[in-house]
């Protein structure tokens, strides 16, 4: 099967990735010329583990190509997998679909034959209607279905995701759709892929829907954390004695700095946006946004009271800049905020994380950044530990008391049991919990 993947990015890329290992011919397009030109010579532009070995053993296999040259990569293609950024748009929040819809009017002179055209971009209700018009409109005789197959990878676990999904939603109008996308995703597992046909609007809403859940899942248990400082409880605890009953599941309740990165609060708002327009004010979804932007603020402040309260001429660690362990990725990171209300206190900042200084660098000033954990603690007055790479797990306290200025840990992640910490004559503050 041919597939053409519009948008090679952390979706596209891995999509096109793992399609191609499944056995089809694949051709990733994205409008970015360093971009592909770093793939062809087999350098990953994102960090995503495995990426690496996947692109270039299927590279090599002839399997996986990369251009900029939309035409070619999509006429005599079967399925093509449109996978642009929907980031918010600027003033009000809503997706901004720009990318969608350009990658669209691109579409309707380049297909050829009949042509599946899946948006895996996450999309608001309605927005396949508006690509099928703008297709159709631009080219009356162009065979196409268009179909909405959302895409719930995560960073970090994206290849594994990917190909071991929970499900595989598929939203479609056209029945012809239904044997193409079978086919591009039959061979991920010997039996019954988990495929959900369902129709287009409704796929889109899946997407939405789901992703506003997990992102009010983890402010529920944030705020239950809070209970738990001023009551004296322990949110783990809590959390792992709510999660085992399985109609709550114990994951996403995990208390921390406040949910970013590049899906959750654009999607959050999008969808808040979207009730809105309709007359269906989401309310529990505007909660949802509201109190996570409020708790950077207040989980930042925390930092503030570990240092006596006043951080003008303080030197603050940060150890792990981005939104989550094993990518690369900056977008929306809770450390950003964190980091902003730090230097506005008067603080200066050193931080250090394995992969995302680079992604950093772009996004904030003033901050020296360190070479490693070590580096990052030097001369600082805390330390504070915002995203749980693996690296930060087993601290070697004895070393890090000893570069410090005082020796003050503060775990936005709850890597670490008090006592472990405090042993070693450390302050040390988490989240929902009480230090012994
Ligand atoms: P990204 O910014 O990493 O990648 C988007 C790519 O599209 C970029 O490389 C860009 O150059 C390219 N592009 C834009 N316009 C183009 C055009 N006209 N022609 C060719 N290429 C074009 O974005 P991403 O993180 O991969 O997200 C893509 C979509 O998938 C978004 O809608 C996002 O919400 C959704 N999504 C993301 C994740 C995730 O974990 N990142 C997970 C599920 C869904």
């Amino acid at each position: 099967m041919r597939i053409a993947v519009v948008g090679s990015g952390y979706v596209g890329l891995v999509s096109g990735a793992c399609f191609a290992d499944f056995g089809h011919t694949v051709t990733c397009v994205d409008q970015d010329a360093r971009k592909i030109e770093a793939l062809n010579q087999n350098q990953i532009p994102i960090y995503e583990p495995g990426l690496d070995t996947l692109v270039s053993s299927n590279r090599a296999a002839g399997r996986l190509s990369f251009s900029t040259e939309l035409k070619p990569a999509v006429s005599g293609a079967d399925l093509v997998l449109i996978a642009v950024g929907t980031p918010s748009r600027r003033g009000d929040g809503h997706a901004d679909l720009s990318y969608v819809y350009a990658v669209a009017r691109e579409l309707a002179d380049a297909i050829d034959g009949f042509t599946v055209v899946a948006t895996k971009s996450t999309v608001p209700v309605g927005t396949g209607d508006e690509v099928e018009r703008i297709l159709r409109e631009a080219n009356p005789k162009a065979e196409v279905a268009v179909v909405s197959n959302p895409e719930f990878l995560r960073e970090g676990s994206a290849i594994n995701d990917f190909k071991r999904p929970d499900r595989i939603v598929i939203g479609l109008e056209d029945e012809r759709a239904r044997e193409v996308m079978s086919e591009a995703y039959r061979p991920l597992s010997l039996n019954q892929p988990p495929l959900f046909f369902t129709t287009r609007r409704s796929a889109e809403l899946i997407k939405y829907a789901s992703n506003a859940f997990l992102a009010m899942k983890i402010t529920f248990i944030n705020e239950i954390a809070d209970l738990c400082e001023a009551v004296g409880g322990d949110v783990q605890d809590v959390a792992r004695g709510m999660g085992l009953d399985n109609r709550i599941g114990s994951k996403f309740l995990h208390a921390g700095p406040g949910f970013g990165g590049s899906c959750f609060p654009k999607d959050t708002l999008a969808l808040m946006k979207t009730g809105q327009d309709y007359g269906t004010p989401l309310r529990l979804v505007e909660t949802t946004h509201a109190v996570n932007a409020q708790r950077k603020r207040t989980i930042a402040r925390r930092v503030q009271l570990a240092v006596g309260g006043n951080l003008r001429g303080r030197t603050i660690g940060i150890l792990g800049l981005t939104f989550k362990p094993n990518t690369d990725d900056m977008r929306d990171a809770p450390a950003l905020d964190i980091i902003r209300f730090l230097q506005d206190q008067g603080a200066a900042v050193r931080a250090y994380d394995p992969e995302g200084v680079d992604s950093a660098r772009q996004m904030i000033d003033g901050v020296t950044f360190a070479t490693d954990v070590y580096d990052a603690a030097a001369g600082v007055d805390a330390l504070v530990i915002v995203t749980e790479w693996d690296a930060f797990r087993a601290l070697d306290f004895p070393r890090l008391k000893k570069v410090m200025s005082a020796p003050v840990l503060v775990d936005l992640r709850n890597i670490y049991a008090s006592r472990d910490v405090e042993r070693h004559g450390f302050a040390y503050h988490s989240v929902g919990r009480r230090s012994v």
